[in-house]
Parts: structure tokens; sequence; C-alpha cells
């Protein structure tokens, strides 16, 4: 059987799921008879999977759906729900199958008899009835993993699922073994280490405080121009406290609140804000960044030309490049610095982003000296002190994983330097917006698995994630800590 054992309450969805099935029947008497068989791996660690047809009891599922157990119910005498398992896997195999191209729906599986009343069974909130799955839980070991999946039928009441081979439920049926086993691949025991710091830094932290801090004292709607930090759950929370997100700012009414986002903005759109009828603006810019737009102002005032180092799609790039746009040249590589239309004796000072990956950059600012000797620029790099400590403690932990996870937003530079930090230490990394991101295949034959956050994402998806890898086996759990941040920010006037 190898992985996993696979288990179907008749021969017909067997069938349907290909060799190596193992049936139970679909009554609690024969289900108990399947605990002969099923005692072979009792006691292993191997996984055990259910899958077969099952009946709706909502309304609202299609048939052709697949539901994916989070708990195995049966109903008392009074008809009250019975709880017989929680299945915590369920949301990670529910993803898998979504990869698959499956319509799938989580929520709570009903066990009962082929004849019982339609009515309680209706009633009890399950999404589907089956006549095998509680019972057969029943027989698997509480620390032994088990998933559960049911094709929705297409008929509803008693003797429904006579006929397992009804179409819809075949078609999904058909497809779910390979991602079951790649589930089932992916359970095992594994050491979870936690980079830190991660997750947010201090200039996110006053940024989401800022429009709190706005919603409560002027009220909803305070319009925000951009994604306040880069990361869909902090934008998607604001909304619903009754932020309003904007691209710009002919979108907001006149005496409107505004808030300007943490990666900052170009003079012009200051100059847009203060120019409009009644608004309340609001700088959430990060005062890290704020320090870069007043280098690129002093530097212009001295009449030098400016090589900003960065990448050049990114809002805190536009922002800073606004502040002296007629000289600023933009530069991401040595090759890019040889590129360059300067003269070698020109006078030139040098800016960064403040989110790049500190060992690309040096070997940058390296090339810009090796061509300008009498470059000037900040004391250190404009990097900021979040950046260098969140891909510090990744290359601390990256020699000692199989994979590493950085939970963060595609669009947030900070955390894809996190993964391209890693990946250049020879650590295989992977980019998550949460947990329903993760992917089982990475996850295969990976005993140390490291975690980390960029800083605009929030602890609570870290510990999703974490969550989400002990449903697959125990996990144990180990931080290893480069320093200790205190940075604080202090708030601007109109929210303090
Ligand atoms: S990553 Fe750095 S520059 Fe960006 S908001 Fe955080 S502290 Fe400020």
């Amino acid at each position: 059987m190898g992985d996993m054992i696979l288990l179907a309450p008749t021969g017909v969805e067997a069938n349907v799921m290909g060799a190596d099935v193992l049936v139970t029947g679909s009554d609690a008497s024969s289900v108990a008879g399947a605990g002969a068989h099923l005692a072979a791996g009792q006691g292993q660690t191997v996984p055990v999977a259910l899958a077969g047809t099952a009946e709706r009891l909502s309304a609202e599922l299609q048939p052709g759906q697949l539901v994916v157990a989070s708990e195995l119910w049966t109903l008392d005498e009074g008809g009250g729900v019975v709880v017989r398992r929680r299945l915590e896997c369920a949301e990670l195999v529910a993803s898998e199958l979504r990869h698959e191209g499956h319509d799938v729906v989580v929520g709570p599986v009903l066990t009962a008899g082929v004849d019982d009343d339609r009515g309680p069974l209706v009633a009890s909130g399950a999404l589907v009835l089956d006549h095998d799955s509680a019972w057969a839980a029943a027989l698997v070991d509480d620390d032994r993993p088990l998933a559960v999946v049911r094709a929705v039928e297409d008929r509803m009441g008693p003797g429904a699922m006579a006929a397992a081979d009804t179409r819809y439920a075949a078609l999904a049926l058909d497809r779910v073994r390979i991602p079951l086993e790649r589930w089932a691949r992916a359970c095992r025991a594994r050491r979870v280490l936690m980079a830190a710091p991660r997750s947010f830094c201090a200039g996110v932290e006053r940024a989401i405080e800022i429009v709190e801090r706005a919603l409560a004292r002027y009220g909803a709607p305070v319009y925000v121009r951009r994604q306040i930090v880069h990361n869909v759950h902090v934008v998607r929370r604001l909304a619903g406290m009754g932020a309003v997100f904007v691209e710009e700012l002919d979108e907001v009414p006149d005496g409107a609140t505004v808030v300007l986002a943490a990666h900052g903005v170009a003079p012009a759109v200051r100059d847009e804000a203060a120019r409009r009828h009644g608004f309340t603006v609001i700088d959430a810019t990060c005062p890290l960044v704020a320090k870069v737009h007043h280098e690129a102002r002093r530097y212009a005032a001295k009449g030098y030309q400016l090589v900003l180092v960065g990448h050049g799609d990114h809002e805190e790039v536009v922002g800073t490049v606004g502040e002296a746009p007629e000289r600023t040249s933009l530069v991401q590589s040595p090759a890019d610095v040889q590129a360059l239309s300067l003269r070698d004796d020109a006078r030139v000072a040098y800016l960064t982003q403040t989110t790049l990956a500190t060992d690309e950059t040096a070997e940058v600012i390296d090339a810009l000296r090796a061509r300008f000797p009498d470059i000037v620029g900040p004391s250190a790099d404009d990097i900021c002190y979040a950046t260098q400590n969140r891909q510090e403690a990744v290359r601390e932990i990256a020699h000692d994983c199989d994979l590493l996870l950085v939970v963060g937003s595609q669009n947030s530079s900070n955390t894809a330097r996190l993964v391209e930090v890693a990946r250049r230490e020879g650590c295989k990394a992977e980019l998550v917006e949460d947990a329903s991101q993760l992917r089982l295949a990475w996850l295969e034959g990976a005993g140390t698995i490291g975690l980390t956050a960029g800083a605009s994402a929030p602890e609570s998806l870290v510990t999703e994630v974490v969550q989400a890898l002990s449903s697959l086996g125990p996990i144990e759990i180990d931080e290893r800590r480069t320093t200790q941040e205190t940075v604080r920010f202090s708030l601007p006037l109109q929210v303090r």
C-alpha cells in the first residue's frame, strides 16, 4: 500500500480511485470488520485517507464538489451532534485539491445509517452525509494522520449513494488520489526553525497604528493612498474597519481624511494633497524612508548627481526619485553602474532603497566607488535595521533547513529579498502569502523547515503556518534570535 492506506466505502468507489483501495463497506458493522485490515498499519505512522461519495445535506453544495472533512460527526439519540474526530489537516488537503482544479469546501461530515430520517440529519448543519467515515475513523489512532474527502452526489435522499458511479461525483473522485498521496508523503515528524526577528518592523507597526487611530479619531471612511504596507491581510483587515484604499488622490472626495502609505510619496503627491480642498493629510511614511528623501534633497541642493540603488517599480523608489527626478539615475547591479551615462569625474552621491539585500547592495556600492572614487553617500547604506536583521536571521538558520518558508506578499520588497538571501545560502526557499499557499510537494522529505516573515506580514500568519505544519505530524519548534529589536517611532501629531 506504500505511503498511504486509502479507504473507500464500496467497490464502485474503490474502482474509480484505482488499485489497492481497501473497501470498508457502508454500515457500522462492515466498517468495524475492516478494522482487521487497518490493524496491519495500526500503531504505525502510515497516513490513512478515506474517500468516497456523499449525499448533500446543504442545498448550497453542487454535485461534483468535494467536501474535505474538518470534523467527523454522528448524532446522539436526541439528535445532538457528537464530534468524533477533528481533522486539523483539512485546510492543507483542501488547498492541494484546489490546486488540482477541484471545487472544494471544508466543513463537517456526518455519518449515519442509510435509512435514518433525513430531517435531523439536515438540521445538524453538516455539509454531507455518509455511512462510514466516523466509524472508520474510530479504527485509526488519534495521532495517526487522517484525511476524509467526499465527492458530492447529484441526488439527495435515502438510497442516493446506492449507485456510487453517479456522474459528477465519480469524475471528482477519479482525481483525488494523487493529491492525497502527496499529502501522505508530506506527513511526518519535523523540526520548525523560527528565525527571529521576523514579521512587523517599527515602520509597519506605526503605519498600521496611524490608520487605526485615524479611524477612531476622524471616523470612517479614512482614505489611504496605495496599500498602507505591502500585505493583503493587513489591507483587508483595515478595509473591514472602514479604511478605503485608493490608487491616486483624485479618487478621494474633498474634505476627506487621507493617509499616505509607509513607502513614502514624491513631493508632487504631497503638493497635490496640500492643494485639495479640506483634506486632513496624515503622513505614514516610515521615518527611515523619510530620511532617504531628506538625503536626496540635501545632495541635490548641493549640485550632486544622484545614483539610487533600488528597484524602479517599487513605490518607495518612485517616491525617492520624485525628490530630484532630473538628477537621479537608478541602478540595480554592477552592470547598471558601468552603463551609467555620467562622466567619470562627475560629482556623484549615492542612496539606496531601504529594503534591499545587503550583500547584493554592497557589490553595487563597490562598483560605484570603483567608477566614481569621489562618490559620497550615507555613512552606512540606507538599508534599514529591520531589513538587515531579518536577512541576518535567515542566514543564521538557512544552512540547517531543508526548506525555508517566507511569509509575506509578493509585492513586498523586503519579503522577496528574504527568499533570495536564503537561496543564495543554498537553501530551498518559498514565499507564501499565508498557510493556504503551502504546497505539499515542497514539504516531502523536509525534516527541518525554517520559517520567517517579511516586515509587513503579521505574526498571526506565521502562527497559522505552524499550525498547518503541525497537522502533518508532531513538530518541535526551535527559535533562533540574532538580535532584539527595540526601535519605536513616534506618531504624527494628528493621531497622537
Ligand atoms: S522595512 Fe524598514 S524602511 Fe520599511 S517600514 Fe519597516 S523599518 Fe521602515
